[in-house]
């Protein structure tokens, strides 16, 4: 979608895909300085890794402890994050509707997780609750957002707990931030009878676009939302900050549809 933008813009750029070995990380990001690369996206296993090798941090990544996107300024090297942000405007874009006020039921507690509770919390939500299959990581999200936004009611369960149902039905908002549904052919430990027509549905996978969390959210009468406009936005407020101009929204959108 990068490369639709460049081209159509006529901007002498190129967007490469480059597999990082962990081991290979600190060298991987020196490269970026040494080659006069003009920013970078990174991605898993990555995102928290990369922290450290940074000269600086934007608001949103040191809130979220995670770097999506890299900017390159004159050898100094900015950590961004812009899935929180990717998210919100993908759910504004497709349901119309503000997160305030919403009780929100967040499935995950990794990198994607974080940066969307963060960024809901952000934007007024009523509640929100983690349900992570690692407990441990479910309350140290909690806990972050305790320290940053401490009028926020936020829940930390395991996803096993055998009331997941019954905090599933009273939430607004339902997201499956776990890979369950993309990497993972594992169902959910939810059943169909959870989905109130009312509630809104998100999966933050987007491959494949119409995942059986979706399948189950849509057969039960729910508007649902995968995770396409996340991935669109988040790399168009990417391109924002390498580039310093808006990025052509429909054709990158449709560049990605192409792909996917
Ligand atoms: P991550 O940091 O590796 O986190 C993975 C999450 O999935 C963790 O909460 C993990 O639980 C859970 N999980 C994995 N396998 C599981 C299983 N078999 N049973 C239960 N829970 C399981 O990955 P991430 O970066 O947050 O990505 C999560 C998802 O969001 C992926 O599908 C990714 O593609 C998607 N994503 C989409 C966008 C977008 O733009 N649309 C952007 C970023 C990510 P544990 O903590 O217990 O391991």
């Amino acid at each position: 979608m990068h490369n639709a933008a460049f081209e159509a813009l006529g901007l002498d750029y190129k967007y490469l895909a480059f597999d990082v070995k962990p081991e290979m990380l600190r060298k991987g990001v020196e490269a970026i300085k040494a080659l006069q690369i003009l920013g970078v996206n990174v991605t898993l296993p990555h995102k928290e890794k990369v922290v450290r090798y940074l000269d600086q941090l934007s608001p949103e990544a040191r809130l979220i402890g995670a770097v999506n996107t890299i900017e390159h300024r004159e050898g100094h090297l900015i950590g961004h994050n812009t899935d929180g942000l990717g998210f919100i405007r993908a759910f504004q874009e497709t349901f119309g509707l503000s997160v305030e006020g919403k009780r929100v039921l967040l499935l995950g507690a990794g990198g994607a997780a974080r940066a969307v509770a963060m960024q809901l919390v952000g934007e007024g939500v009523s509640e929100v609750i983690i349900a992570n299959r690692t407990y441990a990581r479910a309350r140290r999200v909690v806990k972050a957002i305790g320290e940053s936004f401490p009028g926020t009611s936020a829940l930390a369960i395991r996803l096993q707990s055998e009331s997941l149902e019954k905090i599933c039905s009273r939430a607004d908002i339902l997201i499956n931030a776990t890979s369950i549904g993309m990497v993972s052919d594992k169902p959910l430990p939810i059943g169909p009878m959870v989905f109130r027509p009312s509630m809104l549905i998100c999966d933050l996978a987007y491959n494949p676009p119409f995942t059986p969390f979706l399948k189950m959210a849509s057969q039960a009468g729910c508007k649902t939302m995968n995770g396409v406009g996340m991935l669109l936005h988040q790399g168009a407020q990417a391109f924002r900050i390498w580039l310093g101009q808006e990025a052509p929204l429909s054709i990158m959108r449709a560049a990605l549809e192409q792909v996917l």
